[in-house]
């Protein structure tokens, strides 16, 4: 069985890794593809600024890129829109039938959307039907993944909250350039600087990991009771977002136990073989300076975060550092797997069988 693709933003550098992570899929085809005004009417290949190591893919080039409006042959969306205009966009085409797997911040926090890594809370998709319910959507619907530097806190947080309980998380970011999309930063700021503010992106950390880690109860996600404090900076990396991380535990821990944790965490994705799954979700190093973005990001085709410098922390109980792909893991890579957790769900049917479910209605 074959899905047909829809991808809201292609054209920026979240849509650019959606139409790699989906190059050779085996599921899934892309069919159409959404942008702005400036790009819609002309061909993928002359209105991409195509910024990756590969070519653009076989066929993808010759598309025409359309509006992002919710008239796509295609049996869902995965959206990379620019987050000034996402909220209503996505929402339109939830209305009009298409489950909407988005990467953008404007409905992660929304009560009945769920906000899902699979490795970390694949139950959180029980929330789509009453999301449906409330909304009144007949069959479309609207799924999250977190925030870039988030997915890789969250991931690391998950086994240690499992096995210990979390009680208090600092953690400080160095954030990759390409988090800002493209252009993003001017160069003239980011060279030989860092810069300490990424507007909105500490409340993301704050909050975000506690729905992610919170508990599904009677439809609604009870948040994980910890806080977390973060710092977010923009350092001149281009891809892989750093983080030092110190926790405190509810429980005692050797350091051995937080670091077999870590390395042993494994989820539904790795069970069911999903094909975008990594086989590690969390590799651990055991080298003094590693992770490194520039040697690390990749690890796992960009899906696994590493982890590393496991010690002692004199304030709290340890301190870590975390690496996340912050275009794949943290965005791309993320809605693909989720696209491919609610595929193997039965969630996502194809637009066809949906209009002859309704005509079959409709006739009865
Ligand atoms: P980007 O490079 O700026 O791309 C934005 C995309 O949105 C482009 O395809 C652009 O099309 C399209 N767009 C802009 N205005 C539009 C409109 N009025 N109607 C339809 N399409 C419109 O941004 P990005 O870095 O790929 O990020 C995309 C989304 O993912 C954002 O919401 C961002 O916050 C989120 N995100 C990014 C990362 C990351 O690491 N970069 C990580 C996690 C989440 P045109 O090319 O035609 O202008």
């Amino acid at each position: 069985m074959t899905w047909r693709v829809g991808i809201l933003g292609a054209t920026g550098a979240v849509g650019q890794k959606m139409i790699q992570g989906l190059a050779a899929h085996p599921w899934f085809r892309i069919a159409e593809l959404a942008a702005s005004e400036r790009s819609s009417g002309r061909t993928y290949a002359d209105a991409v600024r195509w910024m990756q190591e590969t070519a653009i893919p076989d066929g993808v080039g010759e598309l025409e890129v359309k509006p992002a409006s919710p008239v796509l042959e295609c049996d869902f969306v995965l959206s990379a829109l620019d987050s000034s205009v996402a909220g209503p966009i996505e929402q339109d085409f939830a209305r009009a039938g298409y489950p909407v797997i988005s990467n953008t911040r404007n409905h992660r926090m929304d009560e009945d959307v769920p906000l899902v890594i699979p490795e970390v809370n694949p139950d959180h998709l029980n929330l789509i039907p009453r999301q449906k319910e409330r909304r009144g959507f007949a069959n479309g619907y609207l799924v999250t993944n977190p925030n870039c530097s988030t997915v890789g806190l969250a991931m690391a947080l998950k086994p240690l909250d499992d096995a210990f309980g979390v009680a208090e998380v600092f953690v400080v970011t160095m954030q990759a350039l390409s988090g800002a999309g493209y252009p993003g930063v001017a160069s003239l700021d980011a060279m030989e600087n860092v810069i300490p503010f990424i507007s909105g992106e500490e409340e993301k950390m704050q909050t975000e990991p506690r729905k992610i880690l919170g508990r599904l109860a009677q439809n609604s996600v009870q948040f994980a009771d910890f806080k977390i404090s973060a710092q977010c900076n923009r350092v001149p990396v281009i891809d892989g977002h750093l983080e030092s991380v110190s926790i405190k535990l509810k429980k005692r821990a050797s350091e051995a136990e937080v670091s077999e944790a870590l390395a042993s965490f494994s989820g539904e994705p790795q069970k069911l073989g999903l094909p975008t799954a990594p086989a590690h979700p969390i590799l651990v190093s055991s080298e003094a300076d590693r992770p490194q973005p520039r040697r690390d990001r990749d690890a796992g085709r960009g899906m696994s975060v590493s982890v590393g410098r496991i010690r002692p922390c004199p304030l709290l109980d340890f301190k870590f550092t975390v690496l996340v792909h912050n275009t794949i893991r943290g965005a791309a890579g993320a809605a693909i797997l989720n696209a491919e957790l609610l595929a193997d769900r039965g969630l996502l049917p194809q637009r066809s069988q949906v209009g002859a479910e309704v005509a079959a209605r409709k006739h009865v």
